[in-house]
């Protein structure tokens, strides 16, 4: 990704608001906007850290874990992109979610490639989702083999983490809804969708056409797609599409480097970051965020991540990334993204020792509390399944694996490579 010109930033702000006209106008149901959290109680809090081990997938020391899976070159049309994607489809298969594969082709400037965007769905035929995404591919560099670690492996592994942990107690509401103890039909009519972007990255230089070839396809097939009216959906308008469907779209990016700091860039998602920042908050009091010798994260010690909204107050332009199709299209975005970037951003170095584990778990843990209180999950639903509280706090605290790191190549491709906007560029044009 890239940020945006000012001017493009107008422009956007803008369209969005003209979408969000156009849409209202039309009469279609736009399920937007802010809702009412059910807050979770302290125990609630206490059992989703404890539940299932939030490291564990995260590790990249450990072999079997998901980020391990997915630390591997994945660009475009190549057969790791292929082994990752097959990992993700796998691993949401074997939950039982519906997957999608939203394959197609496009001109690139390395000639026609083959893109697939996977999109896994809890319930297909819910009427409405929110929707958590980030994209599998990894940036192409002539001169090495880059593992986008925090770009964006570590994401796409919170992701395949929180659909397990969400799942037992997505089935719960599940029943709860059917056999009529949950009544609250906004929430038990959201489902839970994951999408795994590909071709979000450049081949050469960030463009309107060389960038986020994925989200580009798909923003555009689901705004011409017109749901098939069912049950869940008969209150639905017939001229309802696939995108006027999606609640909000909260897209993960450059995540799992240490000390993020997070903005909010749209008002209308602004209510959904407070949520986050309140999550993050509750955590870091209770002391779920210390973790092993860490003591940065301690009550008392930790710091928050998230800007203070008194100081952003209006729509920020943000930069190019994944959401921007769908923003355009009137979709409520948050994006999730630090800035200043990590600092090993589309560099070799952006590998396991970029990542930061006590920070990739406080991340998991955020994402498993906001999203419970998004959708009215009850963590009590969840069985201990055997998890090993030991285990879980006192696990190894290894930061890089001798494959995962390329600390041979201390290249820095951003200053030795020619297809590369420069950081001058980027903030000045
Ligand atoms: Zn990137």
């Amino acid at each position: 990704m890239r940020p945006w010109r000012p001017s493009a930033c107008l422009l956007s702000a803008r369209s969005l608001r003209a979408s969000l006209v156009a849409v209202l106008l039309a009469g279609i149901t736009v399920a937007a906007g802010s809702r009412q959290l059910i807050e979770l109680s302290a125990t609630d809090i206490a059992t989703l850290v404890s539940a299932k081990d939030p490291l564990e997938q995260l590790d990249p020391s450990n072999p079997s874990s998901h980020l391990a899976k997915i630390l591997i070159p994945r660009v475009v049309d190549t057969e790791g992109n292929t082994q990752v994607r097959n990992y993700i489809v796998g691993t949401m298969k074997a939950l039982d979610w519906d997957i999608e594969e939203d394959s197609f082709e496009d001109d690139t400037p390395l000639g026609k490639k083959r893109f697939t965007n996977v999109i896994a769905t809890k319930d297909p035929k819910a009427a409405r989702r929110v929707v958590v995404a980030a994209h599998f591919d990894s940036k192409w560099f002539e001169s090495g083999e880059f593992l986008g670690a925090t770009d964006s492996a570590a994401p796409c592994a919170i992701m395949l983490d929180l659909a397990e942990t969400l799942n037992p107690m997505l089935e719960s509401r599940a029943t709860r809804f059917d056999d009529g103890e949950e009544d609250d039909d906004d929430v038990a009519d959201t489902t839970l969708q994951l999408i795994f972007f590909d071709g979000e990255e450049a081949f050469h230089r960030w463009t309107d056409t060389d960038s986020i070839y994925g989200a580009r396809h798909l923003a555009e097939k689901w705004d011409n797609t017109y749901i098939q009216a069912n049950q869940k959906r008969r209150l639905m308008t017939p001229q309802a599409t696939e995108l006027s469907t999606m609640e909000n779209l909260m897209l993960l990016d450059l995540l799992g480097a240490p000390n993020p700091n997070i903005r909010s860039f749209f008002l209308d998602t602004a209510w959904l970051f407070d949520e986050m920042a309140y999550a993050e908050k509750r955590l870091g009091e209770s002391g779920a965020l210390a973790y092993d010798e860490e003591q940065e994260m301690a009550p008392g010690q930790w710091r928050s991540w998230f800007a203070p909204r008194t100081e952003h107050q209006g729509n920020y332009g943000g930069m190019g990334d994944d959401h921007v199709p769908f923003l355009k299209r009137g979709v409520s975005v948050l994006h999730i993204i630090p800035l200043p970037f990590p600092k090993v951003w589309h560099k070799l170095s952006d590998d396991a020792s970029a990542l930061h584990l006590p920070t990739m778990r406080r991340w998991n843990l955020i994402m498993r509390v906001v999203m419970c209180e998004y959708l009215n999950l009850r963590p009590s639903d969840l069985k201990t399944r055997g998890a090993d509280p030991e285990s879980t706090e006192t696990g190894s605290f290894v930061r890089s694996d001798a494959e995962l790191v390329r600390r041979s190549q201390p290249l820095d491709l951003y200053n030795n490579s020619s297809m590369f906007v420069s950081r001058g560029e980027l903030y000045s044009s």
